[in-house]
């Protein structure tokens, strides 16, 4: 794996003073460290991993991949860098996004301002000094005027509290910290648990090799075969000579996605035959923004949703052999598409297979995990390794696990107590000059996340550079600000479907958090036009003075 550091580093005693501290070097960390050097600021990202790549650097399960094409899921800021980089296939796999992500650390010299193996547990900001200083785990304080926080939406691993792991005498494994050198299930018998993105990624691979699989099931997910092959050089060819131009067509859109015609009608307008047709061209094409785009309607209108569902079980049916297996498989608890929707390279024919079995944990839970392998209410597994594909503590998760808050008593942990509070996703009130990137109240994780996270750094730049040329250094939004937009948040989400799923969007997945609808869906394209407004009318919303005095433009 290429998560070569160049040798040492230095550490902050050794370097000038930082304006700005950088939370995280995954693909945001490395796009704000370039963005921010290219005005002038002192910068240093801190990063947790070994290598670069956050969540590409984590999640190295057999099969991971990226789910948007290849050729969107990539830097914009270097037209260059685009027209360069080479994609063997459609979608990236984990290997390949990472040799990516490492050669955009190197092509850009990011790596001189990048501290590895740091793990930030503190961040406290002093009113007076107008300071934040971040503790590391190993005791280091980093200061600087400034941070911002890009440290990932799923960065923290969650394995349930099942009771007796410890007691568990295989091996078991966690789909976000897979080991680097790789696991070899061949002859094994597996358990699997969790059907998400991740699960439906790695089972058709580990039931290649495992003697026995047992998927353990929760809750059926809507997946869509992806397509996957071998890029076409025609398509890259096309592609790349339109380069800039489709991405300024993908910012126009709602997922920041580009290639797909708007839609223009609602499901219910065209007959029964002609959506079938639809759906069935989109199933062929692969791809899961494709589908979610056949209609107008398809993520607001739960009749028109049902259509979309149908279509999908009824091809579950089809591929599954097995009636009840097919049954268990095809979603019936939340509409298509307001949970990630997955997409897969031979998902559900892997039910098929005679060394693989789906167990339904739903109705039958798992009550313990035993030296051998686990107990459900009513049955006993045998099982050499376990895999959690259960998720993470998504959204709030990793800046939950560091210590925010500042000199006047804020406390990030509890103004969250009730759910994530930010004013457009990227600042939170009472915690001046901490950016956060592709957070909660921001449509990051539902968009193709780079173009999120380059439109957010970008943004967070802007700011920077307006706060110098007015020479002032602080900027916090107002607690009305964030309430208004709180509110906006939800009463988008309101008006979707999105609501209606059990989802990690809405914090259901672990036990005691707060039900809050955490991303804004309003799309990309909405939300970009409200911060590029909010710059224009000098950060309305934003209260941005100079430490000792007060100059409001609220
Ligand atoms: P996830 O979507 O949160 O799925 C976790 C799975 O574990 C669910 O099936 C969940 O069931 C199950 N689970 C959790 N606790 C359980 C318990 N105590 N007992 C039984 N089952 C349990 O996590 P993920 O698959 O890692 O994906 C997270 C996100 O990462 C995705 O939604 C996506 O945004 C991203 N991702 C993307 C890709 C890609 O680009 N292709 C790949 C992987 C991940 P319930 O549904 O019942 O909670």
């Amino acid at each position: 794996m290429p998560d070569a550091s160049n040798g040492p580093l230095p550490r902050q005693q050794d370097v000038a003073p930082l304006d700005v501290a950088i939370v995280g070097g995954g693909l945001a960390g490395l796009y704000a460290i370039h963005r921010l050097r290219g005005l002038g600021l002192r910068v240093r990202a801190y990063e947790a991993g070994s290598g670069v790549g956050g969540t590409w650097f984590w999640n190295r399960y057999p099969g991971a991949r990226c789910d948007v094409e290849s050729l969107e899921y990539s830097y914009s800021f270097s037209n260059e860098l685009q027209q360069d980089w080479k994609w063997p296939e459609r979608y990236g796999t984990q290997p390949e996004i990472l040799k990516y992500i490492n050669h955009v650390a190197d092509r850009f010299d990011l790596r001189r301002d990048i501290q590895l193996d740091t793990r930030i547990v503190a961040a406290h900001f002093e009113s007076k000094a107008n300071l934040w200083t971040l503790r590391t785990a190993s005791g280091e304080e980093i200061r600087a005027p400034y941070c911002v926080m890009a440290a990932g939406n799923l960065s923290t691993p969650r394995v349930p509290d099942f009771k007796g792991l410890e007691s568990f005498k295989g091996k078991w494994y966690h789909s976000g910290l897979w080991p680097h050198e790789g696991v070899d299930f061949t002859g094994l018998r597996v358990g699997v648990i969790g059907t998400g993105s991740s699960g439906v990624q790695m089972i058709p691979i580990i039931a290649r090799q495992a003697r026995h699989l047992h998927v353990f099931q929760r809750t059926a997910n809507f997946s869509l075969p992806a397509r996957n092959g071998p890029m076409e050089p025609e398509r890259e060819r096309c592609h790349k000579a339109e380069y800039p131009a489709r991405r300024a067509a993908a910012a126009e859109t709602p997922f920041a996605i580009g290639g797909y015609p708007k839609p223009t009608k609602s499901a219910l307008t065209v007959s029964a035959k002609e959506r079938s047709e639809a759906y069935e061209a989109k199933w062929q094409e692969g791809g899961s923004i494709s589908y979610l785009y056949a209609y107008t309607d398809l993520l607001v209108n739960k009749e028109s949703n049902d259509t979309a569902s149908e279509f999908v079980r009824n091809k579950i049916r089809g591929i599954v052999r097995d009636p009840r297996t097919a049954e268990l498989l095809a979603p019936k608890d939340h509409p298509i598409g307001t949970k990630r929707l997955c997409l897969d390279t031979d998902y559900y024919e892997t039910y098929n297979l005679p060394n693989v079995s789906l167990i339904d944990v739903r109705s039958d839970p798992i009550r313990e995990i035993t030296g051998n392998g686990l107990r459900t209410g009513k049955r006993q597994f045998e099982l050499d390794a376990i895999v959690f594909a259960t998720g993470f503590d998504a959204m709030t998760g990793a800046l939950r696990e560091i210590d925010v808050r500042t000199s006047d008593g804020a406390v990030l942990r509890d103004h969250w107590a009730g759910g994530p509070l930010t004013y457009l996703g990227l600042m939170v009130a009472g915690f001046p000059n901490m950016f956060v990137v592709t957070g909660p109240g921001s449509p990051g994780v539902k968009t193709q996340m780079i173009a999120s996270i380059e439109q957010h750094v970008d943004w967070i730049a802007d700011a920077l550079a307006h706060l110098r040329r007015k020479d002032l250094d602080r900027i916090e939004p107002t607690a009305k600000a964030e309430m208004d937009w709180v509110h906006h948040v939800n009463a988008v989400a309101d008006s979707t479907l999105y609501p209606l799923a059990n989802s990690w969007y809405m914090g259901a997945n672990i036990p005691g958090k707060p039900r809050v609808f955490m991303p804004y869906v309003g799309g990309f394209d909405r939300y970009k036009k409200r911060c590029d407004e909010v710059a224009a009318k000098d950060y309305e919303g934003f209260v941005l003075s100079r430490h000792g005095a007060v100059a409001a433009s609220a």
